[in-house]
């Protein structure tokens, strides 16, 4: 039985990163230091690992970062005057909020508030209209990441029946917008598909972001299909606690023509693009 290529996220993520370092030294040189603002509120500990692993990846490549942590029960209104400061502040390129906030903060309102030229993370609803428009704007880094890691496997993507699993605001719905926008023929599976697994087996592309450990299994897959896995799902096995993907690893990299891993497919490709976008704001903002 013949066995899917891997497609390394790791190894893609350090390349990006890469040329990221010397955009960001190329800014430099131009006397522009880019700069990544993280906000994180309140003690999600989940939370806390997300920022510190960004503010370290932003460190490596150069970007300077400014951390703001604020507690668990900050109102609303002072976090949004915070991210006012933030907006203003020309020496602030990106701006990113770490998700989930607090219950008594609105995340619509917050994101609603970062300005749109610094919303590194792309959710703005004014990046959302210019991302399905087909105009430039800063698009969200998960998807970001899978369409890098697809074009980085199969070339140009023309043609190619993709199909998606899961229609989040974050991850579905942007990845069939950038797929669209590859010129594949784009099917968006959800919670109400009817048939799902028939319409993921005429895919060229999977891409599963579900948040269902394992949920797609061989019998979803056409022989030879490239499998995005976004999933990242624990479970327990033998008491030890195991991080999964949406896919069923060991029979889909049977059937599949490649597929990512979890951990090491997508997620590092996320960190990749947030460093991406801010090079990117910071660019457009100083018009280097
Ligand atoms: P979400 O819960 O917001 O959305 C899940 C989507 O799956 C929904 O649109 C729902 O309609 C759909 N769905 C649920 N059951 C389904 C079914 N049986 N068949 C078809 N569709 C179904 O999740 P999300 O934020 O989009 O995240 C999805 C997964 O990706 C999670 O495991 C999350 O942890 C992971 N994730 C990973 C990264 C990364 O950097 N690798 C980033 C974001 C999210």
């Amino acid at each position: 039985m013949s066995q899917a290529q891997l497609i390394d996220g790791k190894a893609a993520a350090a390349g990006l990163l890469e040329t990221v370092r010397q955009d960001v030294a190329q800014l430099r040189a131009a006397g522009v230091t880019a700069t990544l603002a993280v906000v994180l509120v309140g003690d999600d500990p989940a939370s806390h690992v997300y920022v510190r692993n960004k503010v370290l990846r932003a460190n490596e490549v150069g970007i300077r970062s400014i951390e703001h942590r604020l507690p668990a029960d900050t109102a609303q209104d002072t976090l949004l005057s915070l991210i006012g400061t933030l907006n203003a502040d020309r020496g602030v390129n990106g701006i990113l909020v770490q998700m989930p906030l607090p219950a008594q903060i609105d995340e619509g309102a917050v994101i609603d508030a970062i300005a749109p030229e610094k919303d590194v993370d792309g959710f703005h609803r004014e990046n959302v209209g210019r991302l399905v428009l087909g105009e430039p704007a800063l698009t969200p880094c998960t998807p970001s990441g899978c369409l890098f890691l697809l074009e980085q496997t199969l070339g140009d993507l023309s043609g190619k029946h993709a199909v998606v699993i899961g229609r989040s605001n974050i991850v579905g719905k942007p990845m069939a917008s950038l797929l669209l926008q590859a010129n594949c023929s784009v099917t968006v599976l959800h919670s109400h598909s009817v048939g799902a697994r028939e319409l993921c087996r005429q895919a060229d592309i999977v891409v599963a972001a579900v948040g269902r450990a394992q949920m797609v299994d061989a019998s979803w897959i056409k022989p030879g299909a490239t499998v995005i896995d976004v999933g990242i799902n624990r479970i327990e096995i033998d008491d030890k606690t195991r991080l999964v993907g949406d896919t069923e690893f060991e029979s889909v990299s049977r059937v599949a023509g490649a597929i990512t891993p979890v951990p090491g497919g997508v997620g590092p490709m996320t960190i990749g693009f947030l460093m991406k976008n801010t090079v990117l704001a910071a660019r457009r903002q100083s018009r280097q």
